[in-house]
């Protein structure tokens, strides 16, 4: 006897678990980053994110960081459990619930639609105050004031 698919493959992944301010680091991300591992998971987060994988918000240290090692962390001084980096996933949390219009506590479509609607925020800087804490601000400032030219993060466009 034949049995029906069950759903669909996308449906059935488990959502990405991004921290608040990676809501805003993924809009400008184009394979630069701490260490050749970090680099190679957050490409694989924008690849999955593309092709439809939803994304949840997760307090701390998420999927994002997930990639650095113990090594990796040493080796580029950095602590995804600082308490700035806590504050920053604070201010960039509220700054993309008020461009998309809804909470980011329960899983979601990145659309593409939702990624033009985050980008144009962030160019005009709306939605930046978190990154006013960040070293990575000018690198984004030019990303972003380039169109965000050759970043890899799509958003999801359904066939
Ligand atoms: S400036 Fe920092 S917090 Fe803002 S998008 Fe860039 S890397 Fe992320």
């Amino acid at each position: 006897m034949q049995t029906e698919p069950c759903c669909n493959a996308v449906e059935e992944q488990q959502p990405v678990r991004l921290r608040g301010h990676h809501f805003l680091c993924l809009l400008t991300y184009k394979g630069l980053g701490y260490t050749p591992a970090f680099v190679e998971n957050m490409t694989a987060v924008a690849t999955r994110i593309n092709a439809g994988a939803k994304v949840i918000l997760h307090p701390g240290p998420d999927d994002i960081c997930a990639a650095l090692t113990p090594a990796d962390r040493a080796a580029c001084n950095h602590d995804c459990a600082k308490p700035e980096t806590a504050a920053l996933d604070e201010l960039a949390e509220k700054a993309t619930v008020a461009v998309l219009g809804h909470g980011l506590a329960e899983a979601f479509t990145l659309d593409a639609e939702k990624v033009a609607q985050l980008r144009a925020a962030f160019l005009t800087g709306e939605s930046r105050t978190a990154c006013g804490l960040c070293r990575w601000r000018a690198v984004c400032d030019e990303i972003a004031a380039s169109n965000y030219a050759q970043t890899l993060l799509i958003g999801f466009h359904a066939a």
